[in-house]
């Protein structure tokens, strides 16, 4: 019985927009830990998969499991933000005046406030988080810069530290590669490698040298029409026939 493992289990998902299936009788498991890639053409329902799960969208048919109890699709959007997932939109939306440091201070988790935190004084340990975060996503030399002045991809990464300050258990990234430039795209690759293990990370992703990177024997994810077209390893997905003719041959 591997099930103690899973922490986030879609259950036959469907969703109907007016009669037209974009999640068709989705089945998925994520185990704690893992580095997910999901691939898929567009329209597959790639986003739709990642609206259901952060209560975005409301599934039609079928259960989101989180952990072993909790079913996401009972609780609205503010509810699960706060159960420990984080998702991450492509567009980095970060303060662009405040510095890389009060960037990932806010995005603390504070009983005093987001703003009011700003106005006082970091404990060591609060201070020893962040600075622990900046090196994680090798901004530390960055720290005491506007935000503003950071490239594509450093923002992406600011605003990857900045979900991290809420200490979550699942993030859900959307092509967090898109815009960045080759160097930054391997930066990221050696990032979510690293974030592997101690969160669980589900990638949706369309550069496939980026995915090929990530996946180092990890799990991959094929959709098609709303369902799982294919899943294993990159190199079984790659090679499957359906998945070449939809996805990968075009
Ligand atoms: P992907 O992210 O894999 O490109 P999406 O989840 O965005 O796919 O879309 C899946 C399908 O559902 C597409 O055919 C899309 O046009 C359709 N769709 C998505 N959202 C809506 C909506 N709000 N209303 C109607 N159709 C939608």
């Amino acid at each position: 019985d591997t099930s103690h493992g899973v922490i986030l289990y879609l259950d036959g998902i469907t969703v109907s927009f007016d009669g037209f299936k974009a999640i068709n009788n989705l089945n998925l498991a994520i185990d704690r830990g893992e580095l997910r890639s999901i691939i898929g053409p567009n329209g597959a329902g790639k986003t739709t998969m990642m609206d259901v799960i952060t209560g975005k969208t409301r599934p039609t048919e079928g259960r989101a499991f989180f952990g072993q109890t909790i079913d996401l699709t009972r609780l609205n959007e503010a509810q699960i933000a706060h159960t420990g997932i984080g998702r991450k939109f492509q567009k980095p939306t970060v303060f662009e005046e405040l510095t890389v440091f009060e960037n990932l201070e806010l995005a603390m988790k504070t009983d005093k406030g987001i703003w009011a935190s700003l106005f006082f004084r970091l404990s060591g340990e609060a201070r020893s988080t962040i600075e622990q975060k900046l090196e994680l996503i090798r901004l530390k030399d960055h720290a005491h810069r506007p935000a503003g002045l950071l490239s594509h991809g450093q923002k992406q990464w600011l605003e990857i530290g900045m979900l991290l300050m809420q200490e979550p258990l699942l993030l859900l990234l959307d092509e967090p590669a898109a815009g960045m430039t080759d160097e930054e795209t391997e930066r990221s690759g050696e990032l979510f490698l690293e974030l592997a293990g101690d969160y669980t990370l589900v990638v949706v992703e369309h550069d496939m040298d980026f995915i090929k990177q990530i996946s180092h024997g990890g799990r991959v994810t094929c959709l098609h029409e709303g369902s799982v077209l294919a899943e294993g390893s990159l190199e079984q997905v790659q090679n499957d026939e359906r998945v070449i003719e939809v996805y990968l041959g075009r």
